[in-house]
C-alpha cells in the first residue's frame, strides 16, 4: 500500500484536508483575523492584496480578514471600514482575488466593536459602558436590533458577492455579539435581555437569517468565546448552549477566541504557555458537531501537530505567526520548519504599533504588511560586505542582504550569535527569544553567510580586507550613572546578574524601570518551585478550566518571592509607564502580586555600606539593600565607525551602535532590514 505525502510528513493531522459546510480546505491551518491597518491609506487595496496573496501562497488554507463593520455605529474607530453597499465591492475585490490566485480560501469578518467602539456614535445592547473606553455607549433600540441583525445579514451578502469563501462574525474577545449575551453588558428587559435565550437571540438570528440569505455554499464560521476571562462572563454551561443554538441556525464552524480586552489574564504574550487555552475550544469539540477552530500561542508545526493529534480541535488559528512567517505551512509541509520565522509573542511590532495607530509589522519580519514597500529582488550589484557585531541588527542586515545575493561576513566578538537576545532568554517566560537565534542559525546557513565567532575584528583588518561596505552593528555598554559609591562592592550591572556573575543577596535595590529593570526584576523575584506547566500557569492568573465560574476565572495563587526587590527613577511618571502596552501591564501586576515596590521621582545620594541612600519629596531615606543593580540605560558602543570612516571606507553604523536611547529589537531588527534594501 503506498503512504501519501501528508502521510509520510511530520504533520499529518496539520496539512490534512477537512471539510467545512460544503467547501473543502486544503489543510488545517486558518488565518485568524488581526487589525493590521493595512486597510488605511495610500494604496490600501493592492497592499491588502499583496499581503494575503502572500499568506495563500505560503500555504494557509483559510484566511480570515480583519474585522469590517456592518453598520457605521459598528466601527472600531472613525476612518474604519464598513461594508454596507454594491459600490464598495471593488475594495474587496481584489484581495480575494489575490487569494484565489493562490488557491487559499477567504472570508470577511463581520466585526461590530458596540460598547468598545472608538468614535462618538458607540451603541451598545445597553448603557453599560466597557472599563477600557470612556465614552458609554447609547442602547439599541429594539428596532435598531432589528436593523443591526439586517446589518449583519446584507453585509455577509455583499461580501458573497464580493467573491468572499464565506464570513466570520465576531463574537468573541468582548466585541459586541459578545457583549449582549453576558449579563455583564446586557442588563435588557426585553426580549433581547434577561434569560439566557433571549441573550443569545442576537447571534443566533444573524447566523440564521444569513444562512437563509446566502444559501448552503458560502461557509458560516461564527468566532466565539470559548471563555471570557472576566468577572460576570458566561459559563461552560452556556457556552455550550450558545455553540449548539449557533450550529442548530447554519454555522460551519466555530472560530474560538479566548478573553475580552479588558480581561488581566494574558492569553497571547510570550509568558503564556504554547498552547494555554487550548483547554477551552476542546470542551466545545464534544459539545458540536462542525468543526472548532482553537487559537492562542500556536507558533510551530510540532505545537499544531501535536494538538490536532491528541483531537482537542479540527483546525487550529495562526494569526501573528503568519504575520512572522508567511510561509509557515509550506516551509512545514516541506520539511523544513527549522526555516520558520517564529512570532514570539512579543506584540512589539504588532499589537503595540496598532495601540499608537501605526501599521503593523513584525519585530522578526519587517516586511510584514510591507510587501509591495520591499519585493524580495536581488541587489543590483552583488558587494561585498562585512557586518560587525551579530545582535539582532547585524543578523538581520546579514541575513536580509545575502537573501539579496550580496557575500555577507558576520564578525561577532562572542562565542555566539544574539548579542542580547541571549540576555533575554534568561528572563523567566522569554524562551520564545530563543526560536529568533534558531531561525538566524538556519539563515545564516542557508544564504551562506561566512560567520566568523570569536573574532573581535579591528578596523585595521576590516580596511586591509577591502570590504565594499562595512556595517557596524556592535550594540550598546550599559550606562554607569553618576552616584557617589558607583565602585562600591555592592553594586553590580545587570550583565553581571543576567549572566551570573554574581549570587544576588535577597534584599535587592534596582536603579532604574526601563524594559532591562524590569525583566531583572522579574528575574530575580521567579517563585521557586513553580513547574514550567500549563496548569501552573492558569492557576496563577487565577483561570478556572472548568469555566463552572461566571467568565472563567477565580483569585489568582500568589507565589513567594525569593527576594525582595524595589525599583527606583528619577523621573515623576508612573513606574513602567513606557514598556510595550501590550506587555507592560503584565509585568506591573506579576511584579505587584511578588510585593515588588517601586518609587518614581528619587534623587540617589550614595551607595555605601548602609546600603543606597535616596531622597523623595525632599526627605532622605536609606534603604539596606545587599546589591544595587543598575539598569539605567546604555550608550553606543560604535567607535569602530568613524576609524573605518576617517579611512574612506563606506560605513553604516546601525542599531544601538548608532543610538542607544529608545532601542529595542524591533528598531534594531528594523534598521537592519531596511539597509539591507539600499544594498
Ligand atoms: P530604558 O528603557 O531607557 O530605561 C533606563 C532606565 O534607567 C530608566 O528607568 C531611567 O529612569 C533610568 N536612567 C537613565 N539614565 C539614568 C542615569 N544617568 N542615572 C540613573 N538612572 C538613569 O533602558 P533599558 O531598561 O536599559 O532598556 C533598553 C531598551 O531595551 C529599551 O528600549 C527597552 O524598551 C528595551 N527592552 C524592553 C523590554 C521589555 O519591554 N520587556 C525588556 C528589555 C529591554 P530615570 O531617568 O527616570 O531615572
Ligand atoms: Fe509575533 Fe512579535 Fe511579530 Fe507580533 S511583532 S507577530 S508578536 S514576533
Amino acid at each position: 500500500m503506498s503512504v501519501s505525502p501528508v502521510e509520510k510528513s511530520p504533520y499529518p493531522h496539520l496539512l490534512s484536508p477537512l471539510r467545512v459546510g460544503q467547501q473543502v480546505l486544503r489543510n488545517r491551518v486558518v488565518m485568524g483575523s488581526m487589525h493590521t491597518r493595512l486597510e488605511y491609506g495610500e494604496n490600501a487595496v493592492s497592499r491588502q492584496a499583496a499581503f494575503f496573496g502572500a499568506r495563500a501562497a505560503g500555504g494557509v488554507a483559510l484566511i480570515i480578514t480583519g474585522g469590517v463593520a456592518p453598520n457605521w455605529e459598528g466601527r472600531i474607530e472613525e476612518q474604519a471600514l464598513t461594508l454596507e453597499r454594491e459600490d464598495q465591492l471593488d475594495e474587496h475585490r481584489p484581495v480575494v482575488d489575490a487569494v484565489h490566485g493562490y488557491d487559499g480560501k477567504i472570508l470577511l469578518q463581520i466585526l461590530h466593536t458596540g460598547a468598545y467602539a472608538k468614535h462618538g456614535d458607540i451603541v451598545g445592547i445597553s448603557d453599560i459602558q466597557s472599563p477600557i473606553n470612556s465614552r458609554a455607549p447609547r442602547p439599541l433600540t429594539a428596532a435598531e436590533i432589528e436593523a443591526t441583525i439586517e446589518d449583519f445579514v446584507r453585509c455577509s451578502a455583499l461580501a458573497v458577492q464580493a467573491g468572499y469563501d464565506g464570513v466570520e462574525f465576531m463574537g468573541s474577545e468582548g466585541y459586541f455579539l459578545n457583549q449582549c449575551v453576558v449579563t455583564r453588558m446586557n442588563n435588557r428587559t426585553d426580549e433581547w435581555g434577561g434569560s439566557l435565550q433571549k441573550r443569545i437571540r442576537i447571534p443566533v438570528e444573524i447566523v440564521r437569517r444569513t444562512r437563509a440569505r446566502i444559501g448552503p455554499q458560502p461557509i458560516i464560521s461564527y468566532r466565539m468565546s470559548a471563555t471570557d476571562l472576566v468577572e460576570g462572563g458566561q459559563t461552560g454551561g452556556e457556552i455550550d448552549t450558545l455553540a449548539r443554538a449557533l450550529e442548530a441556525a447554519g454555522a460551519d464552524m466555530l472560530s474560538l477566541g479566548v478573553g475580552w480586552h479588558e480581561s488581566v489574564v494574558p492569553t497571547i504574550a510570550y509568558m503564556a504557555p504554547r498552547g494555554a487555552f487550548i483547554f477551552a475550544a476542546s470542551r466545545l469539540k464534544a459539545v458540536v458537531r462542525i468543526p472548532v477552530v482553537g487559537s492562542n500561542r500556536i507558533n510551530m508545526p510540532q505545537v499544531a501537530e501535536e494538538i490536532l493529534g491528541r483531537g482537542e480541535v479540527d483546525l487550529v488559528s495562526l494569526a501573528r505567526p503568519l504575520l512572522a512567517d508567511p510561509c509557515f505551512v509550506n516551509k512545514s509541509a516541506a520539511g523544513r520548519a527549522a526555516e520558520i520565522n517564529t512570532c514570539i509573542a512579543c506584540n512589539q511590532a504588532c499589537l503595540d504599533y496598532i495601540f499608537v495607530g501605526k501599521t503593523a509589522t513584525c519585530l522578526v519580519n519587517p516586511r510584514a504588511c510591507r510587501e509591495t514597500q520591499f519585493p524580495l529582488t536581488p541587489g543590483k550589484v552583488s558587494r561585498r560586505i562585512a557586518v560587525v557585531g551579530a545582535g539582532p541588527a547585524g543578523l538581520s542586515v546579514a541575513v536580509i542582504a545575502a537573501l539579496r545575493g550580496h557575500r555577507v561576513t558576520l564578525y561577532e566578538a562572542r562565542g555566539e550569535i544574539g548579542g542580547e537576545i541571549n540576555l533575554a532568554l534568561r528572563i523567566p517566560g522569554k524562551t520564545e527569544f530563543g526560536e529568533m537565534l534558531r531561525y538566524y542559525r538556519t539563515q545564516l546557513e542557508l544564504h551562506r553567510v561566512d560567520v566568523r565567532l570569536n573574532t573581535a575584528v579591528s578596523a585595521e583588518q576590516l580596511l586591509r580586507d577591502k570590504y565594499d561596505a562595512v556595517v557596524v552593528a556592535t550594540g550598546t555598554l550599559p550606562r554607569t550613572p553618576d552616584i557617589p559609591g558607583i565602585d562600591h562592592p555592592s553594586t553590580v550591572s545587570y550583565l553581571d546578574v543576567l549572566t551570573g556573575r554574581v549570587d544576588v543577596g535577597r534584599r535587592v535595590a534596582i536603579i532604574g524601570t526601563g524594559g532591562i529593570g524590569y525583566d531583572v526584576a522579574c528575574f530575580l523575584t521567579a517563585p521557586r518551585d513553580v513547574p514550567d506547566t500549563i496548569d501552573a500557569y492558569l492557576d496563577t492568573w487565577g483561570v478556572d478550566p472548568t469555566i463552572a465560574i461566571p467568565g472563567g476565572i477565580r483569585a489568582p495563587t500568589v507565589h513567594t518571592a525569593p527576594r525582595a526587590v524595589t525599583m527606583f527613577q528619577r523621573s515623576a511618571e508612573r513606574p513602567g509607564e513606557r514598556l510595550g502596552k501590550s506587555t507592560g501591564w503584565i509585568h506591573r501586576i506579576e511584579l505587584r502580586r511578588r510585593g515588588v515596590k517601586a518609587f518614581a521621582g528619587c534623587t540617589y545620594r550614595r551607595i555605601d555600606d548602609e546600603g543606597l541612600h535616596y531622597s523623595i519629596e525632599g526627605r532622605d531615606q536609606l534603604m539596606a539593600v545587599d546589591h544595587v543593580v543598575i539598569c539605567a540605560g546604555q550608550e553606543p558602543n560604535g567607535a569602530i565607525a568613524s576609524k573605518l570612516a576617517q579611512a574612506g571606507c563606506e560605513v553604516h553604523l546601525i542599531g544601538g551602535a548608532r543610538m542607544a536611547g529608545e532601542l529595542d529589537a524591533v528598531r534594531a531588527t528594523e534598521e537592519g532590514f531596511r539597509l539591507a534594501y539600499e544594498f
